[in-house]
């Protein structure tokens, strides 16, 4: 069934189903490539609640799990944005690491935020993403996890909004022609 959030319509994409099943597949090769480790997975506000929250519930070896917000600036930096993390409090050296997000777009973002995780020496870094634009990537990244490989159309439901709302959705509707 077609939802409006907003001034627009958006049309059913992914099923609860679907995304519960791939949710299911991902923690399981997650759990095989970390066995023996306890990895640290950050969940990065707003967008990935809903998934690292339903991804973390499948993982089957011992992980600890905390979330940051990212802030970027346009302003006085070369670069013309400043990310900003807030409320990371755990020592990341030597942890393995495990990035959860909820969609790489372009992939600037994420680009722009690991230099600051690397320098604090954890053991190892690792990307996973419940959605991925392939065709909208600028940036080279490395994601090493991804749910669905999706379209270049914007999408919302489970965790994802449009200014601010249709994130309570348990199923991933996209952008109406
Ligand atoms: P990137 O820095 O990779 O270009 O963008 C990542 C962020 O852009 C995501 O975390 C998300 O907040 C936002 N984003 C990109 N594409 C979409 C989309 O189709 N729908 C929604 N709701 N957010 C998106």
């Amino acid at each position: 069934m077609k939802v409006t959030v907003h001034d627009k319509t958006f049309v059913p994409y992914l099923s609860s189903i679907e995304i519960q099943d791939r949710i299911a597949i991902l923690a399981k090769q997650i759990s095989q490539d970390y066995e023996g480790k306890q990895p640290l997975f950050i969940g990065i506000l707003n967008g990935s609640f809903i998934f690292a929250a339903d991804l973390f519930k499948q993982i089957s070896i011992p992980s600890s799990i905390s979330f940051i917000k990212l802030v970027s600036y346009k302003g006085t930096s070369s670069t013309g944005t400043v990310i900003t993390s807030i409320g990371l409090e755990e020592n990341l050296t030597d942890k393995d690491i495990i990035i959860v997000e909820d969609i790489v777009d372009t992939g600037k973002t994420l680009t722009e935020f690991l230099p600051s995780l690397s320098k604090q020496n954890p053991a190892s870094i690792k990307i996973c993403t419940l959605l991925q634009k392939p065709e909208a990537l600028q940036y080279p990244l490395d994601v090493d996890y991804v749910g669905f490989s999706i379209p270049n159309k914007f999408v919302v439901g489970y965790g994802l909004d449009y200014d601010g709302l249709g994130r309570n959705y348990s199923e991933i509707f996209q952008i109406g022609e």
